[in-house]
């Protein structure tokens, strides 16, 4: 049995010029689990999730994915910059949907789901298309296959970034807040998506102001604010009795 958590960040800290947006971050993600992050904005939420797939680089720590340091090698001792064609495997293992769905707009859903299993992994064309297909089925768009992105409701495109990231068989998949930019009535749709896949064994980091998700999907909750961990734990515990003054006066603004 594998003990080690499949994501791991340690001691991670980030500086912007003179601001230390990350202050020493630790945080643990077992394999199988959700764990949904939550905080005030500005409070580092994203630039954690974005060192996980190689979109910043971090300024000191570690972060391991699937027992793996990302971003770097070590050699003697001494940690050295991996090269390009590392850290493109890497960040193929590792899923994300941002806020804004970011589809290729002159694409279909169905294209933009192939895309990268073709161009990144190399896979042979009529492979990616059927599985591609049952993606969309499984995002419940199976009839979507030939709309471009403008043709498709925002509750209907998040699903197909979802079904694209999971075109790539990735080993974990980052949500950063992938239902704010919806209309209220669409956050549904994409909430049952993102609880199916929980339920099918898909390791989630899910940055999220839906505390009702938090609360039945989540297996921990992480509060963060300025840069740093204020409190984690069981969703349920840190939702129904937060223990740091922090906390209660977030949650008192957003319950
Ligand atoms: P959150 O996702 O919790 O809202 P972010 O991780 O996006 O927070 O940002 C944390 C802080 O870092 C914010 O104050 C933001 O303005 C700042 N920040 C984020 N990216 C950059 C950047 N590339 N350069 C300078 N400051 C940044
Ligand atoms: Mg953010």
């Amino acid at each position: 049995m594998n003990t080690l958590p499949m994501v791991q960040v340690s001691d991670v800290h980030k500086h912007y010029g003179d601001f230390h947006v990350l202050n020493g971050i630790n945080l643990a993600l077992n394999a199988g689990e959700v764990m949904c992050v939550v905080g005030p904005s500005g409070s580092g939420k994203s630039t954690m999730l974005r060192f996980i797939n190689h979109l910043e680089k971090i300024d000191a720590g570690t972060i391991h994915v699937d027992g793996e340091l990302v971003g770097y090698r070590e050699r003697n001792g001494n940690l050295h910059e991996m090269k390009d064609k590392d850290v493109c495997r890497q960040r193929a293992d590792v899923g994300m949907v941002f806020q804004k769905f970011n589809l290729f707009a002159h694409m279909t859903a169905l294209e933009n789901i192939m895309e990268a299993p073709m161009q990144v992994r190399g896979r042979k064309r009529a492979d990616v298309r059927s599985e591609a297909l049952e993606l969309l089925e499984r995002v419940g768009l199976g009839n979507k296959a030939g709309n471009y992105p403008g043709q498709l409701s925002g509750g209907q495109q998040q699903r197909v970034a979802i079904a694209r990231a999971l075109a790539m068989r990735p080993k974990v998949m980052l949500f950063d807040e992938p239902t704010s930019a919806l209309d209220p009535e669409l956050v549904g749709e994409v909430l049952d998506v993102m609880r199916e896949l929980a339920a099918s064994g898909m390791t989630m980091a899910v940055i999220t102001h839906e505390m009702a998700f938090a609360k039945e999907v989540g297996n921990s909750l992480v509060f963060m604010d300025g840069g740093a961990v204020i409190e984690s734990g069981n969703p349920r515990d840190v939702l129904n009795n937060p223990q740091h003054p922090r906390t209660q006066a977030f949650l008192s603004k957003v319950l």
